[in-house]
């Protein structure tokens, strides 16, 4: 018997409809860059030196004091350009008292200021904090935001206090860039870039969500304890072997 092989028919796909400008948009946002073989390996790097910070240190912690989610938006208002050893010491007795957005209301501005005179910058940030607690208390009855944008809205708060409310308070996976997690990232060859900004997004393609946000912590106690920025403490370094800038 003869079989005649014949070719199947040519198959016809729908014609796509043309997509609006926001479906553009929207389609372009998604299209993520695949990574490239130096990204892979240094993803891997990533992984190896974040493996041995979690071992050390399996459940990192904020340092700034705090009892509600609307404490900690205030300390991280305050700790721009402040140590949190100088937020703590300010704020931890009024944290214990219950403070809220109506207790700084009634406060007032000046006396609010008389409270936190030890912090950097206090004047200008005393201001924020007042309008931000109005915000939140007449429009979000005592509760923080919970998305980017409406935190980013408020008084005083930036991208990176965004971030650290996100990861801290909502864990989201963020990575706050901060001096210390610029520096030590940097100098273990995880970015060359010239803002905490464009670190940010280097970072969040080479550091997997699943460190997230615990790295941010690592980061930032690696930089506050070992790796100093005017004297790193090298010799004592877990992660010495892993580090570009030490080799
Ligand atoms: S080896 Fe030195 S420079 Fe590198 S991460 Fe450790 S302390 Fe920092």
């Amino acid at each position: 018997m003869t079989l005649t092989v014949t070719n199947p028919p040519a198959l016809k796909y729908p014609k796509e409809r043309s997509l609006t400008m926001p479906q553009k948009q929207a389609r372009k946002n998604l299209r993520i860059k695949a990574p490239s073989k130096n990204e892979l390996d240094l993803m891997s790097r990533v992984d190896t030196v974040l493996a041995v910070m979690r071992k050390s240190n399996p459940n990192p912690k904020c340092e700034l004091y705090y009892e509600t989610p609307f404490q900690l938006l205030i300390s991280v208002v305050l700790s721009a350009q402040a140590t949190d050893k100088s937020v703590n010491a300010a704020m931890e007795p009024l944290h214990r008292n219950g403070l809220n957005p109506k207790s700084i209301l009634d406060m007032g501005e000046e006396r609010f200021l008389a409270c936190i005179r030890s912090i950097g910058l206090a004047p200008t940030k005393a201001k924020n904090v007042l309008k931000l607690s109005k915000i939140i208390h007449l429009e979000y009855h005592d509760e923080i935001p919970k998305t980017r944008e409406q935190l980013e809205a408020l008084p005083g708060v930036g991208r990176k206090t965004a971030n650290v409310i996100l990861g801290e308070i909502f864990r989201e996976p963020t990575l706050a860039v901060d001096t210390h997690v610029f520096r030590v990232s940097q100098r273990l060859g995880f970015h060359k870039e010239s803002s905490p900004e464009k670190a940010e997004k280097k970072l969040l393609r080479v550091v997997k969500s699943t460190w997230l946000p615990d790295a941010h912590h690592w980061f930032i106690l690696h930089g506050r304890y070992t790796c100093l920025a005017r004297n790193p403490k090298c010799d004592t370094c877990a992660v010495a072997k892993f580090c570009s800038w030490h080799q």
